[in-house]
């Protein structure tokens, strides 16, 4: 958090940036600017808030603008109160400053655009904010990223939630996420109500992260509730609020994220906020399409090509409609987790993928890039969640975006894959 141009989303990029994105940057493909994962730090993701801009005074703090910032604050672990080291502190910092104080959380003081400015200097003129921690960094540059790291892990919890939630390997583990009122807790209680279901909490889990374990039909799950999903009553349901870092942690500790959408209303930003998050964390992907039963045939097909059109940035997820409330489309749902769930942990031979890498590549060889032709020699596996191909060639720089849908295509429909991500990593070198 800061004021407006201190480089907060320069940071926030320095900090999200991955060298292998999963998402995109193409038109309908959604990147929530405020939202991510930091991933640089091995074991360690965590989510991350760029609140915008505060312009500190009355209006800034306490507007409309603000609201979103202060419950990101609210929200969060750890806060980073950003200034500007060129200008120095200015009355809106410290505005902000006396503000984040009277919160009473936690945070840390980063100094940026420090490049080519004496650190001494700089750090003197923000020693009477008399703040702790202070981090100088120049996010522009990406310098001061891995100090700013190493000051910031120490201070996030104890993954224990995640470790616990994740004990049972052979249960699948299912998020259901949305935005408020799209049926979460009605599909769940649904599903808890299920005669043949036999549902416990997980022993060992804070309140925070509350999961359900149930078993349906002969298979185990685990339920991870985003929202408090079951025990809410009617008192609470008016001022449930959609909370990211909840859907991050979600995401994170989850193996299949099924996404509810409201048939009546569509792709709307926080869904596809959602949506996109799920992708930055290369997670598998179920889409239900909820309240079906509220639709006219007439409307049932225009919501079908409305759907089609604004959710090509994940075709490959599976759509499936629900209606939560009179308990419709439960088993095409679980089927499409499973199949979700089987492909995103599928397990590959060298020999198969390379055979895979052949044929794709002798059937359609890359096309020339300015009398540059890339050489794709062999593949092998690199792991599930989501299935990765490693490709070994030469040339690799002149391979196209178009190639490379190209090859992600023919992998998917050679070996099945549905519902998740897929992932390659191409290597220089013979
Ligand atoms: P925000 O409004 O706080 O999100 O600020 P931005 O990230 O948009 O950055 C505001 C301006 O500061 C942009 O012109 C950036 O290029 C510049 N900027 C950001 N980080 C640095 C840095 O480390 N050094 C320098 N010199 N400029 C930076
Ligand atoms: P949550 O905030 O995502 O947990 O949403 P809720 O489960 O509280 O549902 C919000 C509202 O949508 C409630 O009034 C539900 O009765 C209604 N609702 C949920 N699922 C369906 C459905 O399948 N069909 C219809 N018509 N209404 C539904």
């Amino acid at each position: 958090m800061g004021r407006p141009n201190v480089g907060k989303s320069t940071l926030f990029n320095a900090l999200t940036r991955s060298r292998d994105a999963l998402v995109h940057d193409e038109p309908g493909v959604t990147r929530d600017r405020h939202y991510g994962f930091c991933r640089l730090v091995e074991d360690r993701p965590f989510g991350l808030c760029d609140t915008g801009g505060l312009s500190g005074d009355e209006e800034g703090l306490a507007g409309a603008t603000a609201r979103q910032a202060r419950a990101a604050v609210d929200e969060a672990d750890l806060v980073l109160f950003v200034v500007d080291g060129r200008e120095g502190p200015s009355a809106i910092d410290d505005a902000i400053l006396a503000w984040l104080r009277k919160t009473g959380r936690r945070f840390f003081l980063v100094v940026n655009k420090v490049d080519g400015l004496d650190l001494q200097t700089v750090l003197g003129e923000f020693a009477r904010y008399g703040v702790e921690r202070v981090i100088p960094v120049a996010a522009a540059h990406q310098r001061g990223i891995p100090e700013l790291l190493e000051e910031v892990v120490p201070e996030l919890p104890e993954d224990g939630d995640a470790a616990v939630l994740a004990d049972d390997p052979h249960r699948i583990r299912i998020a259901f996420l949305g935005r408020p009122n799209v049926g979460k807790s009605t599909l769940v209680n649904r599903l808890l109500g299920e005669e043949r279901m036999i549902a416990s909490d997980v022993p060992g889990t804070t309140r925070d992260s509350i999961a359900v374990d149930l078993t349906r039909d002969g298979r185990d799950y685990r339920l991870i509730d985003t929202a408090g999903l079951r025990r809410r009553s009617k008192v609470e349901e008016a001022v449930e609020k959609f909370s990211v870092f909840k859907t991050l942690q979600a995401i994170e500790t989850c193996q299949v994220a099924v996404v509810l959408l409201d048939a009546g209303e569509g792709v709307t930003e926080q869904d596809a906020t959602v949506l996109g998050l799920v992708l930055q964390a290369g997670k598998a992907l179920v889409i239900a399409v909820n309240k079906w039963d509220g639709q006219s045939k007439y409307q049932r097909e225009q919501t079908e090509g409305m759907l089609v059109r604004k959710l090509s940035f994940c075709e490959w997820a599976e759509r499936i409609t629900i209606s939560a409330l009179h308990g419709t489309g439960m088993r095409e749902l679980f089927r499409a987790i499973h199949r979700a769930h089987a492909s995103a942990t599928k397990e590959f031979s060298t020999s198969e993928v390379t055979k895979a890498l052949e044929i794709a590549y002798q059937s359609f060889p890359p096309p020339a890039v300015r009398g540059h032709v890339s050489k794709l020699r062999y593949c092998h596996p690199g792991g599930a969640n989501p299935p990765t191909f490693i490709v070994h060639g030469t040339r690799l720089r002149v391979l196209t975006e178009s190639y490379r849908r190209y090859l992600e295509n023919f992998f998917r429909k050679r070996f099945k894959l549905v519902g998740t991500p897929v992932k390659f990593v191409f290597k220089e070198g013979e």
